[in-house]
Protein backbone atom coordinates (compact mmCIF):
# COMPACT_ATOMS: atom_id res chain seq x y z
CA UNK A 1 0.00 0.00 0.00
CA UNK A 2 1.12 3.43 -0.86
CA UNK A 3 2.19 5.56 2.33
CA UNK A 4 0.29 8.67 3.00
CA UNK A 5 2.08 11.61 2.13
CA UNK A 6 2.39 15.18 3.94
CA UNK A 7 2.83 17.82 1.80
CA UNK A 8 4.76 20.88 3.18
CA UNK A 9 3.96 24.06 2.59
CA UNK A 10 6.32 26.57 0.28
CA UNK A 11 9.55 27.30 2.18
CA UNK A 12 9.14 24.88 5.16
CA UNK A 13 11.17 22.19 3.60
CA UNK A 14 14.17 24.63 4.94
CA UNK A 15 14.58 23.08 8.05
CA UNK A 16 13.94 19.36 6.98
CA UNK A 17 16.85 19.60 4.52
CA UNK A 18 19.01 20.63 7.51
CA UNK A 19 17.58 17.43 9.16
CA UNK A 20 15.64 19.08 11.61
CA UNK A 21 13.26 15.88 12.42
CA UNK A 22 10.43 18.26 13.84
CA UNK A 23 7.52 19.00 11.85
CA UNK A 24 4.52 21.64 13.22
CA UNK A 25 1.25 22.00 12.05
CA UNK A 26 1.27 25.42 10.99
CA UNK A 27 4.11 24.35 7.90
CA UNK A 28 1.73 21.50 7.12
CA UNK A 29 -0.11 22.13 3.71
CA UNK A 30 -2.29 18.91 3.65
CA UNK A 31 -1.95 15.20 4.37
CA UNK A 32 -3.12 12.84 1.43
CA UNK A 33 -4.05 9.05 1.20
CA UNK A 34 -5.10 7.67 4.40
CA UNK A 35 -2.71 8.52 7.46
CA UNK A 36 -3.95 6.72 11.05
CA UNK A 37 -1.89 8.34 13.92
CA UNK A 38 1.38 7.15 14.24
CA UNK A 39 1.30 6.09 10.80
CA UNK A 40 4.71 6.75 8.90
CA UNK A 41 4.06 9.31 6.31
CA UNK A 42 6.10 10.51 2.94
CA UNK A 43 6.88 14.05 3.69
CA UNK A 44 7.34 16.13 0.71
CA UNK A 45 8.47 19.81 -0.01
CA UNK A 46 5.20 21.82 -2.18
CA UNK A 47 7.47 20.59 -5.41
CA UNK A 48 7.01 17.04 -4.69
CA UNK A 49 10.47 16.61 -3.57
CA UNK A 50 10.71 13.75 -1.07
CA UNK A 51 12.19 15.11 2.09
CA UNK A 52 11.75 12.76 4.95
CA UNK A 53 9.98 9.36 6.57
CA UNK A 54 8.00 10.90 9.99
CA UNK A 55 5.16 9.79 12.34
CA UNK A 56 2.26 11.21 11.97
CA UNK A 57 0.77 12.93 15.11
CA UNK A 58 -2.86 14.28 14.07
CA UNK A 59 -3.46 15.58 17.45
CA UNK A 60 0.00 16.96 18.47
CA UNK A 61 0.90 20.79 16.93
CA UNK A 62 4.01 18.69 16.73
CA UNK A 63 2.16 17.19 13.51
CA UNK A 64 5.40 14.62 12.36
CA UNK A 65 8.45 13.53 14.13
CA UNK A 66 10.68 11.89 11.14
CA UNK A 67 12.28 8.69 11.62
CA UNK A 68 14.63 9.35 8.85
CA UNK A 69 15.76 10.61 5.54
CA UNK A 70 16.71 8.09 3.37
CA UNK A 71 14.30 6.93 1.10
CA UNK A 72 15.07 3.91 0.45
CA UNK A 73 14.87 3.14 4.14
CA UNK A 74 11.57 1.31 5.04
CA UNK A 75 10.51 1.91 8.05
CA UNK A 76 9.38 -1.43 9.77
CA UNK A 77 10.28 -3.80 12.41
CA UNK A 78 13.49 -4.23 11.87
CA UNK A 79 14.56 -0.67 11.40
CA UNK A 80 13.00 0.04 14.89
CA UNK A 81 15.05 -2.77 16.50
CA UNK A 82 17.90 -2.13 14.89
CA UNK A 83 17.77 1.66 16.28
CA UNK A 84 17.09 0.38 20.06
CA UNK A 85 20.01 -2.47 19.60
CA UNK A 86 22.47 0.49 18.29
CA UNK A 87 21.59 3.19 21.13
CA UNK A 88 22.08 0.68 24.02
CA UNK A 89 25.20 -0.68 22.69
CA UNK A 90 26.78 3.12 22.25
CA UNK A 91 25.90 2.97 26.48
CA UNK A 92 28.00 -0.10 27.25
CA UNK A 93 31.38 1.74 28.20
CA UNK A 94 29.23 3.47 31.13
CA UNK A 95 27.44 0.74 32.93
CA UNK A 96 30.87 0.11 34.83
CA UNK A 97 30.16 3.67 36.55
CA UNK A 98 26.63 2.91 37.01
CA UNK A 99 23.50 0.58 36.60
CA UNK A 100 21.16 3.44 36.32
CA UNK A 101 21.26 4.29 32.72
CA UNK A 102 19.46 5.93 30.23
CA UNK A 103 19.27 3.42 27.48
CA UNK A 104 17.54 5.44 24.70
CA UNK A 105 17.08 9.12 24.39
CA UNK A 106 14.07 9.83 22.20
CA UNK A 107 15.55 11.93 18.94
CA UNK A 108 19.21 12.03 20.17
CA UNK A 109 18.77 8.16 19.59
CA UNK A 110 17.14 8.21 15.95
CA UNK A 111 13.33 7.38 18.05
CA UNK A 112 11.36 10.34 18.86
CA UNK A 113 9.40 10.34 21.81
CA UNK A 114 11.07 7.07 23.43
CA UNK A 115 12.76 7.04 26.45
CA UNK A 116 14.14 3.96 28.05
CA UNK A 117 16.31 3.70 31.48
CA UNK A 118 17.55 0.74 33.41
CA UNK A 119 18.05 0.67 37.21
CA UNK A 120 19.44 -2.92 37.87
CA UNK A 121 16.99 -5.43 36.58
CA UNK A 122 14.75 -3.22 35.77
CA UNK A 123 13.49 -0.95 32.37
CA UNK A 124 11.60 1.66 32.60
CA UNK A 125 10.25 3.09 29.46
CA UNK A 126 8.44 6.86 28.53
CA UNK A 127 6.60 6.75 24.74
CA UNK A 128 5.76 10.44 24.68
CA UNK A 129 4.58 10.46 20.80
CA UNK A 130 2.63 9.60 18.89
CA UNK A 131 5.05 7.41 16.80
CA UNK A 132 6.29 5.90 19.75
CA UNK A 133 3.29 5.23 20.77
CA UNK A 134 2.48 3.17 17.28
CA UNK A 135 5.63 0.91 17.33
CA UNK A 136 5.33 0.81 21.56
CA UNK A 137 5.53 -3.33 21.41
CA UNK A 138 7.89 -3.57 18.78
CA UNK A 139 10.30 -1.05 20.87
CA UNK A 140 9.85 -2.71 23.85
CA UNK A 141 10.42 -6.21 22.05
CA UNK A 142 13.86 -4.71 20.99
CA UNK A 143 14.84 -3.35 24.10
CA UNK A 144 14.12 -7.11 25.90
CA UNK A 145 16.41 -8.46 23.77
CA UNK A 146 19.07 -5.83 23.41
CA UNK A 147 19.63 -5.69 27.56
CA UNK A 148 18.87 -9.46 28.30
CA UNK A 149 16.46 -7.84 31.05
CA UNK A 150 13.09 -9.00 31.30
CA UNK A 151 11.27 -6.12 33.96
CA UNK A 152 9.83 -3.64 31.98
CA UNK A 153 7.41 -0.76 33.32
CA UNK A 154 5.72 2.18 31.71
CA UNK A 155 6.09 5.55 32.81
CA UNK A 156 4.20 7.17 30.47
CA UNK A 157 2.35 9.57 32.10
CA UNK A 158 4.01 12.77 31.45
CA UNK A 159 2.27 15.83 30.15
CA UNK A 160 4.31 15.62 26.83
CA UNK A 161 1.45 12.29 26.10
CA UNK A 162 -1.66 14.80 26.80
CA UNK A 163 -0.32 17.32 23.50
CA UNK A 164 -0.10 14.55 21.32
CA UNK A 165 -3.70 13.85 22.96
CA UNK A 166 -2.65 9.92 24.42
CA UNK A 167 -3.29 8.72 27.52
CA UNK A 168 -1.19 8.37 30.70
CA UNK A 169 0.06 4.69 31.03
CA UNK A 170 1.86 3.85 33.76
CA UNK A 171 2.27 0.36 35.31
CA UNK A 172 4.05 -3.57 34.54
CA UNK A 173 4.35 -4.63 30.93
CA UNK A 174 6.72 -7.31 31.36
CA UNK A 175 7.95 -9.29 34.33
CA UNK A 176 7.56 -8.63 37.97
CA UNK A 177 6.35 -5.22 40.02
CA UNK A 178 9.78 -3.35 40.74
CA UNK A 179 10.60 -2.86 44.64
CA UNK A 180 9.75 0.14 45.89
CA UNK A 181 12.61 1.70 45.49
CA UNK A 182 15.07 -0.26 43.21
CA UNK A 183 18.61 -0.20 44.76
CA UNK A 184 20.97 0.99 42.10
CA UNK A 185 24.74 1.74 42.69
CA UNK A 186 26.29 4.83 41.08
CA UNK A 187 29.88 5.56 41.35
CA UNK A 188 29.80 3.05 44.54
CA UNK A 189 27.07 5.01 46.05
CA UNK A 190 23.75 2.99 46.49
CA UNK A 191 20.61 4.79 45.71
CA UNK A 192 16.78 3.41 46.39
CA UNK A 193 14.93 4.83 43.24
CA UNK A 194 11.24 4.44 42.95
CA UNK A 195 10.16 4.27 39.78
CA UNK A 196 6.64 3.81 40.37
CA UNK A 197 5.83 7.41 41.32
CA UNK A 198 9.08 9.68 41.17
CA UNK A 199 9.84 12.08 39.37
CA UNK A 200 10.62 11.54 35.47
CA UNK A 201 11.24 8.04 35.28
CA UNK A 202 12.87 7.97 39.36
CA UNK A 203 15.98 9.40 39.09
CA UNK A 204 17.88 12.18 37.89
CA UNK A 205 19.81 10.35 36.00
CA UNK A 206 21.50 12.82 33.43
CA UNK A 207 23.69 14.29 37.24
CA UNK A 208 25.76 11.19 37.34
CA UNK A 209 29.04 13.00 36.12
CA UNK A 210 27.70 16.52 37.88
CA UNK A 211 27.16 14.13 41.35
CA UNK A 212 30.96 12.51 40.44
CA UNK A 213 31.68 16.03 40.45
CA UNK A 214 30.63 17.29 43.48
CA UNK A 215 32.03 13.94 45.28
CA UNK A 216 35.63 15.35 43.60
CA UNK A 217 35.09 18.98 45.09
CA UNK A 218 34.30 17.87 48.65
CA UNK A 219 37.14 15.69 48.57
CA UNK A 220 39.38 18.81 47.49
CA UNK A 221 38.06 20.94 49.75
CA UNK A 222 37.99 18.02 52.74
CA UNK A 223 41.80 17.57 52.44
CA UNK A 224 42.69 21.16 51.99
CA UNK A 225 43.75 22.35 56.21
CA UNK A 226 41.10 23.18 58.02
CA UNK A 227 37.61 22.73 58.71
CA UNK A 228 35.31 19.75 57.10
CA UNK A 229 33.55 21.15 54.36
CA UNK A 230 29.70 22.46 54.78
CA UNK A 231 27.71 21.45 52.32
CA UNK A 232 24.23 23.02 51.08
CA UNK A 233 22.31 21.14 48.40
CA UNK A 234 18.72 23.07 47.57
CA UNK A 235 16.08 20.85 45.96
CA UNK A 236 17.79 18.07 46.92
CA UNK A 237 14.88 15.35 45.87
CA UNK A 238 16.27 12.04 46.96
CA UNK A 239 19.24 13.20 47.82
CA UNK A 240 21.76 12.41 45.08
CA UNK A 241 24.06 15.55 45.37
CA UNK A 242 23.89 15.16 49.35
CA UNK A 243 25.00 11.34 49.28
CA UNK A 244 28.10 12.31 46.36
CA UNK A 245 28.91 15.46 48.67
CA UNK A 246 29.66 12.74 51.97
CA UNK A 247 31.32 10.46 50.18
CA UNK A 248 34.05 12.84 49.17
CA UNK A 249 34.22 13.98 52.71
CA UNK A 250 31.44 16.79 53.77
CA UNK A 251 31.71 17.63 57.44
CA UNK A 252 28.20 19.17 57.50
CA UNK A 253 24.84 18.92 55.29
CA UNK A 254 22.36 20.40 54.93
CA UNK A 255 19.48 19.13 52.57
CA UNK A 256 16.33 21.10 51.69
CA UNK A 257 13.43 20.02 49.50
CA UNK A 258 10.01 21.07 49.66
CA UNK A 259 8.61 17.59 48.78
CA UNK A 260 7.94 15.40 52.35
CA UNK A 261 7.78 11.88 49.95
CA UNK A 262 11.18 13.21 48.18
CA UNK A 263 12.84 14.04 51.77
CA UNK A 264 11.72 10.60 53.41
CA UNK A 265 13.42 8.43 50.08
CA UNK A 266 16.61 10.64 50.37
CA UNK A 267 16.71 10.11 54.18
CA UNK A 268 16.55 6.41 53.30
CA UNK A 269 19.03 6.61 50.54
CA UNK A 270 21.55 8.30 53.76
CA UNK A 271 20.41 5.31 55.76
CA UNK A 272 21.85 2.53 52.74
CA UNK A 273 25.04 4.17 52.76
CA UNK A 274 26.06 4.00 56.14
CA UNK A 275 27.96 8.12 55.90
CA UNK A 276 28.88 9.44 59.38
CA UNK A 277 28.51 12.85 58.20
CA UNK A 278 26.48 15.24 60.43
CA UNK A 279 22.91 15.05 58.25
CA UNK A 280 20.30 17.76 58.03
CA UNK A 281 17.16 17.61 56.02
CA UNK A 282 14.85 20.73 55.81
CA UNK A 283 11.29 20.47 54.32
CA UNK A 284 10.99 24.07 52.98
CA UNK A 285 10.76 26.13 50.15
CA UNK A 286 14.28 26.96 49.09
CA UNK A 287 13.68 30.86 48.36
CA UNK A 288 12.45 31.40 51.96
CA UNK A 289 15.28 28.56 52.91
CA UNK A 290 18.27 30.41 51.28
CA UNK A 291 17.41 34.12 53.41
CA UNK A 292 16.37 31.79 57.03
CA UNK A 293 20.05 30.73 56.36
CA UNK A 294 21.18 34.17 55.71
CA UNK A 295 19.36 35.37 58.72
CA UNK A 296 20.77 32.35 60.75
CA UNK A 297 24.56 33.26 60.07
CA UNK A 298 25.07 29.41 58.22
CA UNK A 299 28.02 29.96 55.70
CA UNK A 300 29.13 27.16 53.35
CA UNK A 301 31.63 25.53 51.00
CA UNK A 302 29.70 23.87 49.02
CA UNK A 303 26.50 24.51 47.14
CA UNK A 304 23.86 22.98 44.84
CA UNK A 305 21.29 24.69 43.49
CA UNK A 306 19.45 22.63 41.07
CA UNK A 307 15.70 23.58 40.79
CA UNK A 308 13.26 22.29 38.94
CA UNK A 309 12.06 23.45 35.33
CA UNK A 310 11.04 26.48 36.56
CA UNK A 311 10.23 28.28 32.83
CA UNK A 312 7.79 25.05 30.93
CA UNK A 313 7.72 27.17 27.90
CA UNK A 314 8.84 30.34 25.90
CA UNK A 315 6.03 32.30 27.59
CA UNK A 316 7.68 31.54 30.99
CA UNK A 317 11.51 32.68 30.52
CA UNK A 318 10.86 35.97 32.17
CA UNK A 319 9.38 35.16 35.46
CA UNK A 320 11.80 32.10 35.34
CA UNK A 321 14.80 34.42 34.92
CA UNK A 322 14.11 36.01 37.97
CA UNK A 323 13.51 33.23 40.16
CA UNK A 324 16.64 32.08 38.84
CA UNK A 325 18.42 35.34 39.49
CA UNK A 326 16.82 34.97 43.25
CA UNK A 327 18.02 31.82 44.20
CA UNK A 328 21.85 32.45 42.57
CA UNK A 329 21.93 35.45 44.35
CA UNK A 330 20.49 34.22 48.06
CA UNK A 331 23.15 31.10 47.45
CA UNK A 332 26.14 32.54 46.36
CA UNK A 333 25.40 34.87 49.82
CA UNK A 334 25.79 31.98 51.47
CA UNK A 335 29.37 31.02 49.91
CA UNK A 336 32.47 31.13 52.28
CA UNK A 337 35.52 32.41 49.96
CA UNK A 338 37.43 29.78 48.38
CA UNK A 339 33.77 27.56 48.09
CA UNK A 340 31.90 26.72 45.03
CA UNK A 341 28.99 26.71 43.79
CA UNK A 342 27.19 24.33 41.31
CA UNK A 343 24.26 25.77 40.17
CA UNK A 344 21.70 24.81 37.01
CA UNK A 345 18.97 25.20 34.77
CA UNK A 346 17.05 22.52 32.76
CA UNK A 347 14.81 24.59 31.24
CA UNK A 348 14.69 24.08 27.35
CA UNK A 349 13.78 27.42 26.99
CA UNK A 350 16.50 28.78 29.09
CA UNK A 351 19.71 28.47 26.61
CA UNK A 352 22.99 28.34 28.23
CA UNK A 353 24.07 31.77 27.10
CA UNK A 354 21.18 33.52 29.08
CA UNK A 355 21.74 31.19 31.66
CA UNK A 356 25.05 32.37 32.49
CA UNK A 357 23.95 36.01 31.82
CA UNK A 358 21.37 35.60 34.74
CA UNK A 359 24.26 34.03 36.97
CA UNK A 360 26.55 36.65 36.06
CA UNK A 361 23.82 39.54 37.49
CA UNK A 362 23.32 37.54 40.60
CA UNK A 363 27.09 37.36 41.08
CA UNK A 364 27.13 41.31 40.82
CA UNK A 365 24.28 41.79 43.04
CA UNK A 366 25.91 39.69 45.09
CA UNK A 367 28.64 41.80 46.08
CA UNK A 368 31.04 39.13 45.25
CA UNK A 369 33.72 37.84 43.20
CA UNK A 370 33.68 34.92 41.02
CA UNK A 371 35.04 32.59 39.06
CA UNK A 372 32.86 30.32 36.19
CA UNK A 373 35.67 26.97 36.23
CA UNK A 374 33.63 25.12 34.00
CA UNK A 375 30.10 25.04 32.06
CA UNK A 376 28.22 21.55 32.93
CA UNK A 377 25.53 19.07 31.25
CA UNK A 378 23.88 16.36 31.33
CA UNK A 379 25.99 12.95 30.84
CA UNK A 380 27.15 10.30 27.58
CA UNK A 381 23.49 8.88 27.83
CA UNK A 382 21.87 11.93 27.24
CA UNK A 383 23.36 13.25 24.10
CA UNK A 384 22.31 15.84 21.64
CA UNK A 385 21.24 15.28 18.00
CA UNK A 386 23.92 18.22 16.68
CA UNK A 387 20.35 18.79 14.14
CA UNK A 388 18.10 19.43 17.15
CA UNK A 389 19.46 22.11 19.50
CA UNK A 390 16.02 21.65 21.58
CA UNK A 391 17.29 18.49 22.85
CA UNK A 392 19.65 20.61 25.15
CA UNK A 393 18.04 20.75 28.45
CA UNK A 394 20.02 20.44 31.13
CA UNK A 395 22.77 23.03 31.91
CA UNK A 396 24.81 23.76 34.58
CA UNK A 397 28.30 25.87 35.94
CA UNK A 398 30.97 25.38 38.38
CA UNK A 399 31.49 28.86 40.32
CA UNK A 400 33.93 29.75 42.80
CA UNK A 401 34.30 32.37 45.02
CA UNK A 402 37.09 34.11 44.47
CA UNK A 403 36.44 37.06 47.49
N1 LIG B 1 18.62 17.90 42.47
C1 LIG B 1 17.78 16.74 42.37
C2 LIG B 1 16.67 16.90 41.38
C3 LIG B 1 15.81 18.11 41.64
S1 LIG B 1 14.17 17.89 41.15
C4 LIG B 1 18.60 15.51 42.07
O1 LIG B 1 19.75 15.67 41.66
O2 LIG B 1 18.12 14.40 42.22
C5 LIG B 1 13.42 19.26 41.84
C6 LIG B 1 13.11 19.11 43.31
O3 LIG B 1 12.75 20.40 43.77
C7 LIG B 1 11.93 18.22 43.64
O4 LIG B 1 12.32 17.27 44.59
C8 LIG B 1 10.86 19.15 44.22
O5 LIG B 1 10.16 18.58 45.31
C9 LIG B 1 11.68 20.30 44.70
N2 LIG B 1 11.06 21.63 44.70
C10 LIG B 1 10.35 22.22 43.73
N3 LIG B 1 10.07 23.51 44.05
C11 LIG B 1 10.66 23.72 45.26
C12 LIG B 1 10.77 24.85 46.11
N4 LIG B 1 10.24 26.04 45.76
N5 LIG B 1 11.44 24.72 47.26
C13 LIG B 1 11.98 23.53 47.62
N6 LIG B 1 11.93 22.44 46.84
C14 LIG B 1 11.27 22.53 45.67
Amino acid sequence: MKPAELWLKPGKEKSLLRRHPWIYDTAVARVTGRAEAGATVAVRAADGRYLAWAAYAPASTLRARCWGFDETQRIDVDFIAARVHAAVARRAHLAADSDALRLVFGEADGLPGFVADRYADWLVVQLQATGAEAWREMLIDALVQATGCGNVFDRSDSATRQREGLPATSGVLRGVTPDAPIEVVEHSIRYGVDVQRGHKTGFYIDQRDNRLLVRQLAARLAAAPGRAPRVLNCFCYTGGFSLAAAAGGAGELLSVDSSADALALAQDNWARNGFTAAAEWRGDDVFDALRALRDEGRVFDLIVLDPPKFAASHHHVERAARAYKDINLNGLRLLAPGGYLLTFSCSGAIDVDLFQKIVAGAVFDARVEAQMLRRLGAGEDHPLLMTHPEGEYLKGLLLQRVG
